[in-house]
């Protein structure tokens, strides 16, 4: 960081002003983590100078016999983990991933059932503002009053509009995923299974939620989520369909892949095949479930009840407050959190009723049980008490951090 700021003084401290806020603030972002210092290592490498057009052996540059050795091993190690027949590792993100898949299984105007935006979905699975709702007939499922997936709702919608695709995967459920269920109901219509499975890999890796590989056609996840990789994306199929996926990747819809970042995934994966991952992932969800239950003893109310994986959707009505007053309260006393839509949430998606909360980050960081406690007291005075008291909150926060020093 020395060596940036003192070549670019201007980006460089806006680098290091984001490294003493990520060291400074508890991080429950669902989405986000602290990558090892081999991976953050491996995405600054001379990697990035390089042109691969194509697949390892056949690309369409010289010089590329480095590189293929780079993303044989990412794949190798994502089809290893994961028990996959074949990985395609070069996605530069989640929504590319999915973009991919949608053009290798379907036609546009093809229609394809997938998870309400409002109800946990992400984008990419049929909102209107994006590539998926725009270009398929999408149907959507949602969740029941208990906020659970309504799979009787899902198997209904599949019988009535037949889809191409049957998408299963979310940004915001707290629940386990049974993918058995959505595979019947996909061979039931002669659909396609797509699971993305995004938030969930790293629990998958660890086999704390059941695997979607078995039962899906193909499927998608993103690398930088529970996983601890860089930000990326990756694809896994059934061998029969490896060079749809990968021609609807490149060419399809990319360029040249990020080498440097594939270098990265691949050492993330390595350290997801050792058995210290398991114990951050069991950790993740003990921690999770901690929190939801903290969380519910101070007042709020949980999405379902509570949690089954590494998120929780915590609606603020109880404390009466919105989901966007509630982020912005929590960033004034250095924790990060997302405002997220309620199931059939009152108010609009910028403002919303709720916050989405999770533990990958700050397990990785090394807090446990007992500072969940500590987080969700200071959640609940920050919702209900917190005018002149931002100085004390700030300092619980502060007793946190210091207990766990991040990239030291
Ligand atoms: N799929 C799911 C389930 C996600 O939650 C996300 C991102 O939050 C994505 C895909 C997209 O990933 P990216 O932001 O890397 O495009």
């Amino acid at each position: 960081m020395e060596f940036l700021t003192a070549s670019d003084p201007e980006v460089g401290q806006a680098v290091r002003a984001e490294y003493d806020r990520q060291r400074r603030n508890i991080e429950l972002i669902a989405s986000e983590n602290f990558v090892s210092p081999a991976v953050l290592a491996a995405a600054a490498t001379v990697l990035t100078n390089k042109y691969a057009e194509g697949y390892p052996g056949k690309r369409y540059y010289g010089g590329c016999q480095c590189v293929d050795v780079v993303e044989d091993i990412a794949r190798k190690r994502a089809c290893q983990l994961f028990g996959a027949d074949h990985a395609n590792v070069q996605p530069h993100c989640g929504a590319n991933a999915n973009y991919a898949v949608y053009q290798a299984l379907c036609n546009v105007g093809d229609t394809v059932l997938g998870m309400d935006l409002a109800n946990g979905g992400h984008l990419t699975h049929g909102s209107p503002v994006n590539f998926s709702g725009k270009n398929y007939k999408i149907v959507a499922y949602g969740v029941n009053d208990q906020g659970y997936i309504d799979y009787d709702q899902v198997r209904d919608l599949a019988k009535k509009h037949q889809p191409k695709m049957i998408l299963a995967g979310a940004s915001a459920y707290p629940r386990i995923i049974d993918f058995k269920t959505f595979a019947d109901i996909a061979h039931e219509v002669g659909a396609y299974l797509f699971v993305d499975m995004a938030h969930i890999a790293g629990l998958v890796a660890a086999g704390l939620h059941p695997s979607p590989v078995p039962y899906a056609d193909v499927v998608s996840t993103t690398t930088h989520k529970t996983l601890r990789g860089p930000r990326g994306g990756m694809i896994l199929c059934k061998e029969e369909l490896a060079k749809k996926i990968d021609s609807a990747i490149f060419p399809g819809s990319q360029g040249g892949p990020l080498e440097h970042i594939i270098a990265a995934k691949a050492v993330a994966l390595g350290e997801a095949l050792k058995p210290e991952f398991k114990t951050y992932q069991q950790q993740i969800v003990k921690n999770a479930a901690a929190l939801a239950d903290a969380l519910l003893k101070e007042g709020f109310d949980l999405v379902s009840g509570g949690t089954d994986n590494h998120l929780m959707l915590v609606d603020l009505r109880p404390a009466h407050l919105t989901g966007k007053e509630m982020e912005h309260r929590l960033d004034e006393v250095n924790i990060t959190v997302n405002k997220n839509a309620i199931p059939n949430d009152p108010e609009k998606p910028f403002v919303t009723s709720g916050i989405r909360v999770g533990t990958p980050a700050a397990t990785t960081r090394g807090f446990q049980e007992e500072d969940m406690k500590v987080i969700a007291q200071v959640m609940w005075r920050t919702a209900t008490d917190f005018e002149g008291k931002q100085d004390q909150l700030r300092d619980m926060v502060a007793g946190l951090t210091a207990k766990y020093p991040l990239y030291d």
